[in-house]
């Protein structure tokens, strides 16, 4: 059993290299993070399984990727530029600004005493900047606050250009950019970071059923790739939680916080998965029109195509619904790390693995040399890294900067599966003739260590590896 706190996360993705603040060099820009050499391979193999599983193991999705610039109009017809805000409170003592609902007015001023906060008033959360060598109001863009419209403003170029049929789906993997009044916890509350949608289009009046199975299928992806159950929860929204054009959305929730004291407090939202029914469509028509919560309706009135589909059953056209399973690449990227991170007693030290699950692992193999100045030792373990990176497409590291020992302990921080050693055996030198081109490759969860011959290396490893 292993309690991690985020203090440890962050600073073993600082040391190891997974991630530093963004524009380190210059003082930091607040909620912004740079993923490093080991951060980049995990959140690349956490998208790629994402696709993988989302896209190529099903027959009823296309891709999309999406400019992140995008035309004011779009954001205007989606209700973001209205309606995108979050409630902001000042502390009239400390001059500090705050979430409404993130902060507790009772909480301590460093100023003395508890907060003096204003009432709430919304703030609005989208980066605006101008587009071309004009700077005034209509030059106006913004920066994506979620990669979903992209793909409903491109529905009909994707219906269009692959004859596809409702039911299918829509997925994009992209940067979002929300201007958070205050980023925290590390990579979870980021004012730029990458989302994983997918709009999923259906009939009206199979909506519920599809919702459920995206809601069963998003659980199963994070279980599969090793989160354990009970660090993962399925929240299904009441009624006067819903946003107003929902008709039902279910969060799901990882214990990112396991240290804190209250048990339903040590869990927040990783993905949401919402049936939206046709607000997302219809607002963005040709003809359609956008309703906000309080009720005020805005025609569309610059829209250029109908986004609609032609059922030849009915013979009608129909604006389809939409489930939308939407996931934070940040989000999932810790908790795979926070989930994997263990602790354990062996011998006099304390060894610190992270269980990643090798489609996951940042580097898959480290090719670790006995002796580093003997030229045959090292000869053959440098080849063993080129064949293993370059032909079988592992990224592969070598490393000869320190005892066997520490070398072990590094990959299993990082959570390599295998570690290969390369000995005097390898080169027939031992004493064991019948050993020479073997290798001892080590299990990073058992410490196990098997005797394998070097031409066998890419066919062992591809079994234990599975589809990594
Ligand atoms: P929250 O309530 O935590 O602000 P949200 O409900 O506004 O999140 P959505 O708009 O549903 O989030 O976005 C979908 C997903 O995008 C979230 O589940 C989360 O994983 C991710 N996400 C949203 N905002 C951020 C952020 N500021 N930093 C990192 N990831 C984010």
């Amino acid at each position: 059993m292993s309690v991690v706190d985020l203090d440890k996360i962050i600073s073993l993705c600082k040391r190891r290299g997974f991630l530093f603040q963004g524009s380190d060099q210059y003082g930091g820009l607040q909620g912004t993070w740079d993923y490093g050499p080991l951060g980049v391979e995990l959140k690349n193999n956490v998208k790629r399984a994402w696709w993988k599983r989302m896209v190529y193991e099903r027959d009823d999705m296309e891709g999309l990727d999406c400019a992140i610039l995008m035309n004011r109009l779009v954001l205007k017809y989606s209700g973001h530029e209205d309606t995108f805000s979050d409630p902001m409170v000042d502390c009239r003592k400390c001059k500090k600004r705050y979430r409404a609902d993130h902060v507790d007015p009772n909480e301590k001023c460093s100023e003395g005493g508890t907060h003096d906060l204003t009432p709430p008033r919304p703030f609005n959360l989208m980066f605006k900047t101008t587009v071309g060598p004009v700077a005034d109001d209509d030059h106006i863009a913004y920066l994506r606050p979620e990669t979903a419209q992209g793909i409903f403003v491109n529905f009909k170029n994707v219906l269009d250009s692959t004859n596809r049929k409702v039911p299918f789906g829509i997925a994009q993997i992209g940067k979002a950019y929300r201007n958070e009044i205050t980023p925290k916890n590390f990579i979870f509350r980021a004012r730029e970071f990458e989302q994983m949608e997918i709009e999923f289009f259906v009939k009206p009046g199979t909506d519920e059923e599809w919702y459920r199975r995206w809601v069963e299928d998003r659980f199963n992806w994070y279980v599969q790739l090793g989160i354990r159950p009970e660090n993962l929860r399925k929240y299904e929204q009441k009624a006067e939680e819903l946003a107003h054009y929902s008709k039902a959305t279910t969060d799901l929730l990882y214990r990112f916080f396991p240290d804190r004291p209250d048990e339903n407090k040590q869990f927040d939202e990783v993905e949401g998965i919402a049936n939206r029914s046709d607000f997302d469509l219809t607002c963005h028509s040709k003809g359609g029109k956008l309703v906000l919560k309080d009720g005020t309706v805005i025609p569309n009135q610059h829209a250029v195509n109908k986004l609609t589909w032609f059922d030849h059953e009915t013979n009608q056209h129909i604006v389809p619904y939409v489930i939308e399973p939407s996931a934070g690449v940040d989000r999932a990227t810790l908790a795979f790390l926070i989930d994997s991170y263990h602790e354990e007693q062996v011998k006099e030290e304390v060894r610190v693995v992270l269980r990643l699950h090798p489609e996951l692992a940042p580097i898959k193999v480290a090719v670790l040399p006995l002796k580093k100045n003997h030229d045959g030792i090292v000869g053959i373990a440098k080849e063993i890294k080129q064949t293993l990176q370059k032909k079988c497409g592992w990224r592969t590291v070598y490393d000869d900067t320190a005892g066997i020992g520490k070398l072990y302990r590094r990959q299993d921080e990082v959570g390599t599966p295998f570690c290969i050693t390369v000995d005097f055996d390898t080169l027939g030198e031992g004493k064991d003739p019948a050993l020479a081109r073997t290798v001892t490759v080590r299990d990073r969860d058992t410490m196990a260590q098997e005797r394998v011959a070097i031409d066998q290396l890419p066919t062992y490893l591809a079994g234990r590896l599975g589809s990594a």
